[in-house]
């Protein structure tokens, strides 16, 4: 925070200022400008003082400083910045959802998740091909075999790909089969795999640390932005805290905090906050009321059959009440969704062939 001082401020008035400050326990540092003495404070919880300072004699204006995030910040750019892949737009009126399996398992799975995510007016396909999983022994995902799958759907349903890049050497990879590259919550402080997925041009879907708080997933993104890269997509997707009985708690709070602070778009990820299916659909109605860009939710053909998280995977068909009732939340907080759209007859056929 730096403290303006008014021209003819006397050495009384000053030292009285700074006096005040040191006993606060902030570092104080006074020097001159042409818009006259400053004194830059230095301190956790220094913008609390603001308000005292404000009406002290002496005192012509407080100014917070720069948020340590330039590029993502809104004081850097206020209007919204809208990430584009073709004709899916965050950032806009409408509520892009992202659906799709944790996990690419095999293709009869992919294509039978993928038919029910188009069909209920998601707008996107996720599924992970590199999994970032807790145990050693758990699945780990088919890597490239996956990739290809992703992308036959994606030739098959017309809806864009998203997939996890857990590795600074698989980015290549990854975006040359994605339309969007994920950076896990267990990621989001891996720098050398920001910086690389700053350094190319495919769109970056960031999800939040589940100890993470917004400054350090501003910060994140900041390093994805500086490196080259603005098409950088935020996600809420819940954080650790001492309530056991979801797998992580959905911080709703963050979307509004980070809608103050920065110009990127926001996603909400209910699937990861809430960890049971039966939750999931009320944590998306609170996404999209809180004023969430978009929604990535986990669906499979056969939860209970799942390699990873089908605990909280919604079946196809209650991803599609889960649609129903979105836009209709959707509409009461003036945004837009996709219709539901059954598939050209062509792609269908193609779908239940494989
Ligand atoms: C996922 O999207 O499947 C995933 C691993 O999410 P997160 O990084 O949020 O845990
Ligand atoms: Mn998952």
């Amino acid at each position: 925070m730096i403290v303006v001082l008014e021209p003819g401020c006397s050495l009384t008035h000053k030292a009285g200022i700074v006096r005040f400050l040191e006993g606060a326990g902030f570092r104080v540092q006074v020097s001159e400008s042409d818009r006259g003495a400053l004194v830059g404070v230095v301190g956790p919880g220094a913008e609390d003082l603001a308000e005292r300072l404000r009406v002290m004699a002496g005192v012509k204006e407080v100014l917070p400083v720069a948020p340590p995030y330039p590029l993502v910040s809104r004081e850097h750019r206020p209007e919204r910045t809208r990430v584009r892949i073709d004709d899916v737009h965050f950032g806009s009126d409408e509520v892009v959802v992202i659906a799709g399996p944790c996990a690419v398992e095999s293709e009869g799975q992919l294509m039978a998740a993928a038919r029910a995510v188009a069909e209920g007016g998601g707008r996107m396909l996720r599924g992970g091909a590199f999994k970032p999983r807790s145990s050693p022994y758990g699945f780990q995902g088919l890597a490239e075999d996956g990739l290809k799958m992703l992308a036959a759907a994606r030739e098959a349903t017309g809806l864009k790909v998203v997939t996890e890049v857990v590795a600074p050497g698989d980015v290549d990879l990854v975006a040359g089969y994605a339309d969007m590259l994920q950076v896990g919550a267990r990621n989001m402080q891996n720098f050398r795999l920001l910086s690389a997925v700053g350094g190319q041009p495919r769109p970056v879907l960031l999800k939040r640390g589940m100890m993470a708080t917004v400054e350090e997933l501003l910060l994140a993104a900041e390093y994805v932005v500086s490196a080259g890269n603005p098409r950088v997509v935020l996600c809420e997707r819940g954080i650790r805290t001492f309530e056991p009985s979801t797998r992580n708690t959905l911080d709703v709070s963050a979307v509004p905090v980070l809608r103050e602070r920065t110009h990127l778009p926001i996603v909400v990820d209910p699937s990861h906050a809430a960890g049971l299916r039966e939750l999931v659909p009320a944590l998306a109605r609170a996404g999209v009321a809180v004023g969430a860009d978009g929604l990535i939710v986990e669906v499979h053909p056969d939860p209970e059959a799942a390699l990873s998280d089908g605990r909280q995977s919604l079946t196809l068909s209650s991803f599609g009440s889960m649609m129903d009732e979105l836009r209709r939340v959707a509409s009461a907080v003036g945004r837009t969704m996709a219709a539901p759209h059954p598939l050209r007859r062509d792609r269908a056929a193609f779908l239940s062939r494989s």
